[in-house]
């Protein structure tokens, strides 16, 4: 297997800005030239390692204190992690760019109309209705990344095309290895 520097890959956005399909395309594509890589999602994290925090500022922050350790572990043990979490707060993802190897903040950015029109998973619907409380865009706030490594419009582009861009900036910054065609 090639040898390839630790990095963290950190996916924030809206719920349904595309986080969750971004890392797992990008899981299969690395995985397939040979990169060690690791995906934390938030959904998944939620139900384990973090199952007792809810979504008050504090508890997120404690969510993604968590998962930073973990991501500290791993990154310096060159594994690439892919990490998709909402991570509304600019002072937390500055916290995870302090702690671990190669940090890259990825801004998986579309409006909050296009994110709740996908409403992927039901929860736009609920949290208008007043249903949820601390929805991130809806009753809760999301502080968008100044600066981010990555900026991705989900609304104007393809997952294909995002996709090749975040792979294109990783081999330019010399990350992974490009694609071997025979
Ligand atoms: P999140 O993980 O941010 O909550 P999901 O990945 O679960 O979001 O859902 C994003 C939805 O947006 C999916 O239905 C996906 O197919 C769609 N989508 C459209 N264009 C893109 C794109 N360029 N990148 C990622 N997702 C996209």
């Amino acid at each position: 297997m090639t040898e390839n520097p630790g990095f963290v890959l950190w996916f924030t956005g809206l719920s349904g800005a595309g986080k969750t399909t971004l890392a797992v395309a990008l899981e299969r594509e690395l995985r397939e030239r040979g990169v060690r890589v690791e995906r934390l999602d938030g959904d998944t994290v939620r139900e384990s390692l973090t199952a007792d925090l809810g979504f008050s500022k504090e508890d997120r922050d404690k969510n993604i204190q968590r998962v930073t350790f973990v991501a500290k572990l791993l990154s310096r043990n060159n594994v690439g992690v892919l990490a998709s979490f909402i991570s509304p707060y600019a002072e937390t993802r500055d916290y995870v760019r302090s702690q671990v190897t190669n940090f890259i903040e990825i801004f998986v950015d579309a409006p909050l109309e296009v994110c709740a029109d996908r409403d992927v998973k039901g929860l736009y619907a609920k949290a208008f209705a007043g249903e949820i409380e601390n929805f991130t865009g809806v009753s809760d706030p999301y502080e968008p990344p100044q600066n981010p490594d990555i900026h991705i419009r989900t609304d104007q582009q393809t997952v294909e095309e995002s996709l090749q861009s975040i792979l294109t900036w990783l081999e330019e910054h010399n990350l992974i290895p490009e694609r071997v065609t025979l």
